[in-house]
């Protein structure tokens, strides 16, 4: 399925969390599919059916104990933002431009409203920035949770990799988050990406799915990075 010439997939975006000994603010109880503890355990499930299996472990919220474990995972920061945040965004990302950051989530545009223009101009604009990247995740849940289809996405993730390039983009799934939205197991979410970059070269496409999150985070150095060979 996976046809990365035996290159390994690494997905730069995954959660887990314990809400039975930690306290979150988020997910919230009404989120029922995932207000309970994700382990290590539930992932390798979750993984199982796809070809991943190298994942980035991002925190959701900042405790002690998780910023302990993640203590020296070196610099790089994680921008969660919006559209309404580009300017701020901007102003920081020039700001230090020896660091490098990474957006989430492609911003999080408002797919499911069909929202687009703005969002564009925005992503345009960081993209300009050379110590800025982008990961093509959580669209799924950004779009109908209900209904969502992969041609939603499609504009979306072609506008990232158009504005950005190969070089700087990187598949995230964004699980257990994106099982929020309907049939979006980590197996469908994984494909529903694969699918919005049909247009890219092989050799592109392994930068989006192996090389470049392991080149952002500087994996081969780091233990952070769960192996479950
Ligand atoms: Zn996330």
């Amino acid at each position: 399925m996976s046809g990365f010439r035996g290159k390994e997939i690494v997905d730069a975006h995954v959660h887990l969390w314990d809400n039975e000994k930690f306290f979150y603010p988020w997910p919230t109880a009404d989120l029922h599919a995932i207000c309970r503890p994700f382990h290590v355990s539930d992932l390798q499930e979750a993984l199982e059916p796809s070809p991943v299996r190298k994942i980035v472990f991002i925190q959701v919220n900042q405790t002690y104990e998780e910023t302990g474990y993640l203590e020296d995972r070196g610099l790089t920061y994680d921008l969660l933002i919006r559209t309404r945040h580009f300017k701020l965004a901007e102003t920081v990302v020039k700001k230090f431009p020896k660091l490098k950051f990474v957006i989430d989530h492609a911003a999080k545009p408002e797919i499911a409203e069909g929202k687009i223009d703005e969002w564009k101009r925005g992503m345009k604009m960081l993209a300009q920035n050379p110590n800025v990247y982008c990961k093509i995740s959580g669209l799924v849940t950004e779009a109908s949770r209900e209904n969502w289809k992969v041609d939603d996405l499609i504009p979306y993730v072609e506008h990232v990799i158009a504005v950005f390039g190969a070089d700087r983009c990187m598949f995230g799934s964004d699980w257990p988050v994106c099982t929020l939205a309907k049939d979006a197991s980590y197996k469908n979410t994984f494909k529903a990406y694969l699918q919005c970059v049909s247009h890219l070269s092989q050799s592109e496409k392994e930068a989006v799915f192996c090389e470049n999150v392991v080149k952002f985070y500087g994996l081969e150095r780091k233990s952070e990075k769960i192996n479950f060979k």
